[in-house]
């Protein structure tokens, strides 16, 4: 769950801190009494109720633990607590920032950028169809089906209509589909998606690109929870070549509390064109915007934001810069090995059914049940003897074309959703406990 040395660690790091403010008269309070400490306890038993995320067999939902250098700095952060709304509240924060979002634009091959950290990927996106918008009033937003659920949501919100594209059964945008829309006419921004939050699918990206050069619509990456697989060395060429097509987005999103070791509270959106800067000051000349002088407050939506979640993600690219071939990559490669070995695995059992071949390090599975018990149900009670045996997984309900074009032989083909196992494998660990938590599933298997 964390460190042996990190408390002292951080009281370390406080000291050391401190001694930036020592020549301020003493303004140190007491030590905390029995009231703080009682509440502390009290706090620290109420937590105890949770999943145990940090744990190899959680391997559930899209939850992945922070770093432990994430953890600390956020922690250290804390002791000033700064705002990167404006450099008044978080001088060396907004710094830090800079230079982060600075390395998550370069890790998708630009060399200039307008970007910030945001409170979540739904910000993050909020903001990019927010900029679609401004560029191409009346412009409609495209999505695959299997797009995140927000961005129908946030469209709405910004009075942008929003019509959805149908996927394969691999779980990517149909480019068929898209391209009989487009020819419809007024669509102002395509959202392609690097690694669909259910399935990890990966939208064809490179083949966007090419119909964006004959359409024009703006083309919007939401790569919040995939984006980092862009410095993994081991995707399939297809995967690979999609990935390759990111530095031709007009805006992207990536979530650094998704892959990026970061705790909650740290999105990202990035823009190719600093010049759309100027949509959010009426008054401000474009050069402002490529200056120096960048204050981050004036390119957000979001007014106060934490400077600690920058002050985290600062200090865990330091420790791990963002490198193909680097150790934070090597550690996607591992999550993504994790997902290969398990889907192999259940592609040769008898009674688990595979569904798309994972692309990045989601598994998704259904059980077919035990005698006459049925696949819709089967999955449901896996998923909670499995939970009871400690193996935290998680559930998805899917229809339509996935499902019959997986089906096995023989099997008939339920009606309607069946309610299937998925896996998101995010703990390089899950590589070293694949061989346990196999032997659990083919024990629950029956
Ligand atoms: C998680 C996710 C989002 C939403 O991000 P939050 O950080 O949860 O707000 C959007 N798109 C995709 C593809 C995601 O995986």
């Amino acid at each position: 769950m964390w460190n042996e040395n990190e408390p002292e660690l951080f009281a370390e790091m406080a000291g050391r801190l401190s001694a930036a403010f020592a020549d301020l008269p003493s303004s140190a309070a007491a030590s905390l009494g029995a009231d703080e400490i009682g509440v502390l306890r009290e706090t620290a038993m109420r937590l105890g109720d949770n999943y145990p995320y940090f744990h190899p067999l959680y391997a559930g939902q899209m939850l992945k633990p922070p770093h432990p250098v994430a953890r600390l700095a956020y922690a250290l952060a804390m002791l000033i607590n700064p705002n990167n709304h404006a450099l008044d509240g978080g001088r060396a924060s907004s710094e830090m920032e800079r230079e982060a979002v600075a390395e998550l634009a370069a890790m998708f091959g630009w060399s200039t950028h307008l970007g910030h950290l945001t409170g979540g990927g739904t910000m993050a996106n909020l903001e990019a169809l927010w900029v679609g918008g401004a560029l191409k009033p009346d412009g409609l937003v495209l999505a695959s089906e299997q797009a995140h659920y927000t961005h129908e949501r946030l469209s709405g919100v910004l009075k942008l209509a929003f019509d959805s594209v149908p996927a394969d059964a691999a779980g990517r945008m149909r480019m068929d589909a898209l391209e009989d829309r487009l020819r419809r006419g007024g669509v102002g921004t395509v959202v392609a998606t690097l690694g669909t939050t259910g399935f990890g699918a990966v939208d064809p990206l490179a083949d966007i690109v090419e119909l964006r050069d004959r359409y024009g619509f703006r083309l919007h990456v939401d790569a919040a929870y995939g984006g980092y697989f862009v410095l993994v060395g081991n995707l399939e060429a297809e995967t690979r070549r999609h990935f390759d097509a990111v530095v031709e987005a007009d805006s992207i999103v990536v979530d650094p509390h998704k892959h990026g070791l970061q705790p909650y509270g740290c999105g990202s959106v990035l823009f190719r064109d600093p010049s759309v800067g100027a949509l959010y000051k009426h008054d401000s000349p474009y050069t402002y915007f490529t200056s120096d002088a960048l204050h981050l407050g004036e390119i957000t939506l979001e007014c106060s934001r934490a400077g600690a979640s920058a002050v985290a993600l600062w200090a865990t690219q330091r420790l791990m810069p963002l490198q193909a071939g680097g150790k934070f990559a090597g550690s996607l490669e591992r999550c993504r090995e994790a997902a290969l070995a398990l889907h192999d695995r259940l592609d040769g059992h008898a009674r688990f059914v595979p569904l798309v071949r994972p692309e990045l390090d989601i598994v998704t599975w259904a059980f077919l049940g035990v005698g006459e018990e049925e696949a819709g149900s089967a999955g449901r009670r896996l998923f909670e003897e499995a939970a009871a045996r400690g193996l935290h997984l998680a559930l998805v309900q899917v229809t339509g074309p996935m499902l019959k074009s997986c089906w096995p032989e023989g099997e008939v083909i339920p009606e309607g959703p069946v309610t299937c196992l998925r896996s998101v494998l995010m703990k390089p660990e899950h590589l070293d406990w694949m061989d346990r938590i196999w032997a659990l599933l083919e024990e629950l298997a029956g």
